[in-house]
């Protein structure tokens, strides 16, 4: 028989960097990935992680030249809907990566800590001694195998296929994501006609189609445009034709389309039960404002690691109880910052582009200080919280703000705020979960999912609502 400490479901960047963390420390760790080498995280070919980011998780920064380097670049502005008003960002370096040659590298240093790797090796369902978790079944090219471990880490992102297998029971939620939970990325590879273009000087991010953005492709004439939507890709690419609409920028030529999924959505509330554990795409951790996940899942991948480590080398069981702190943790790191940055985002995106410009151009809210850092380490003091109500009051006054705009934004406000606070009183233990999530989801019905800013014109057209 076959065991294993970690049985990690899904070798993409959270499985591969869960997998060589554990292995580092010494402990026995299989991955199964259902795609064959060839195909591993082929759905795009460009992301990008910044540097400081990479350093923080020991992540391996390849040199031009590299067959997974694709290119440094240092951030862009964001932008008004009508592009008039940028507001730039804090300069940080943005590292560009061939994605399937980058996790390929990932998957070689968790190989070389001592993981084994598995490919073409799909889960099929969990292998269970009464109700406890001991394993799981998979599935090759020559047939279906049993493998045993003390814990399964799913990392199977949107699928989240042993996730979402967990009993009713669980305080790991196994809902399954729909088409309102999830982030539409439509990449188009764009090259300028002209070669007096300067793609670096274009590159920007426009919040307020949800995301659009214009980033490096590799190619010095070309650069990667960018959105993401809820519902479907053909909504996404309907609200790139507003963008085109709206924006004027030199002509191209499209040579490559891109699309990809990915989650956007609150966390799930628990990441862990006995003997199992839900990481990255799979408990929904992207970003709030671009839906990019490969860094923010190394997070929660790092106190997890600290926990599950000293866990096993004090022989202890990897059970709910002594898993729990993993949950606090987190929230306490970034989940908070996140889930409650959704409700405040929801609010603030429901503005016209028309509102938008004119907030943009008056520094309410869309302001080089709240926008610039991407909402890391905000501090909003009270003269700027004063700033911003005398600007949305002169806003409503001269009819540049809908009343119902500035409903929206403090609903926003205040759901974040409530949030927050339930957040911080997050159970101690699994016993307070049940209680704890029953007012969490009645907040969160209250909040309603990102989608419901979606531009009704464009879902009645396509037949979506
Ligand atoms: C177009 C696009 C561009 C993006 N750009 C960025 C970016 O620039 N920066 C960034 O940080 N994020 C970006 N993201 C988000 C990022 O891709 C995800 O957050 C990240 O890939 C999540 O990693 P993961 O390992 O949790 O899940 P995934 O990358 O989804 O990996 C899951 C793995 O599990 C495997 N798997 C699935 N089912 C099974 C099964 N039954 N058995 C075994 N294995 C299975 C899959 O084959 C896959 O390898 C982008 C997303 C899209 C769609």
């Amino acid at each position: 028989m076959e065991k294993y400490d970690i049985l990690v479901v899904g070798g993409s960047t959270t499985g591969s960097w869960f997998a060589r963390r554990m292995a580092e420390e010494g402990h026995k760790v299989l991955v199964i990935e259902k795609e064959k080498p060839d195909d591993v995280s082929r759905a795009y070919d460009i992301f990008h992680m910044t540097k400081k980011e990479m350093e923080q998780f020991g992540l391996e920064i390849p040199k031009e030249g590299d067959k997974e380097f694709g290119f440094f670049f240092d951030g862009s502005p964001m932008l008004s809907p009508f592009g008039n008003y940028p507001k730039k960002t804090v300069p940080n370096t943005i590292v560009g990566l061939h994605k399937h040659d980058y996790i390929m590298l990932m998957n070689d240093y968790a190989e070389k800590a001592g993981a084994k790797i598995l490919y073409g090796a799909a889960f099929v369902d969990f292998i269970k001694e009464g109700n406890k978790i001991v394993g799981a079944r998979y599935k090759t090219d020559e047939g279906e195998k049993d493998v045993y471990a003390s814990l399964v880490a799913d990392c199977t992102g949107i699928p989240a296929v042993a996730r979402t297998k967990m009993p009713d029971s669980s305080t790991v939620e196994n809902y399954k994501l729909t088409p309102e939970d999830i982030f539409y990325v439509v990449l188009y590879y764009a090259v300028y006609e002209s070669e007096d273009v300067k793609p670096e000087e274009l590159h920007a991010s426009f919040l307020n189609y949800k995301a659009v953005w214009s980033a490096p492709s590799g190619n010095p004439h070309g650069a990667i445009l960018g959105i993401g939507g809820n519902y479907s890709y053909a909504y996404s690419e309907e609200v790139f034709k507003d963008f085109r609409k709206n924006v004027p920028w030199p002509r191209y030529t499209v040579e490559k389309v891109e699309k990809g999924m990915t989650p956007y959505r609150r966390g799930i509330y628990s990441f862990v039960d006995d003997n199992f554990i839900a990481l990255g795409d799979t408990a929904c951790l992207t970003k709030p404002t671009c839906g990019e996940g490969c860094t923010s899942s190394l997070v929660q991948c790092t106190i997890a690691v600290k926990v599950i480590d000293e866990l096993l080398k004090e022989g202890k069981e990897l059970t709910k109880e002594n898993m729990w702190c993993i949950n606090k943790e987190y929230l306490r790191q970034q989940g908070i910052a996140f889930d409650s940055m959704r409700a405040l985002l929801k609010g603030v995106v429901s503005t016209s582009y028309e509102e938008a410009e004119y907030m943009f151009k008056n520094d309410i809210i869309f302001s080089e200080k709240i926008l610039g850092g991407g909402g890391e380490d905000l501090q909003i003091s009270p003269a700027d919280i004063a700033k911003i109500v005398s600007g949305m009051a002169i806003g409503v006054a001269t009819g540049k703000i809908r009343p119902t705009t500035v409903k929206k934004i403090v609903k926003g406000l205040l759901q974040s705020g409530e949030i927050t606070k339930l957040y911080e009183e997050y159970p101690e233990t699994p016993a307070g979960y049940w209680d704890w999530k029953k007012k969490a989801d009645e907040l969160w019905e209250k909040v309603g999912p990102m989608s419901d800013i979606c531009d009704p014109v464009i879902l009645k057209r396509l037949g979506i609502k």
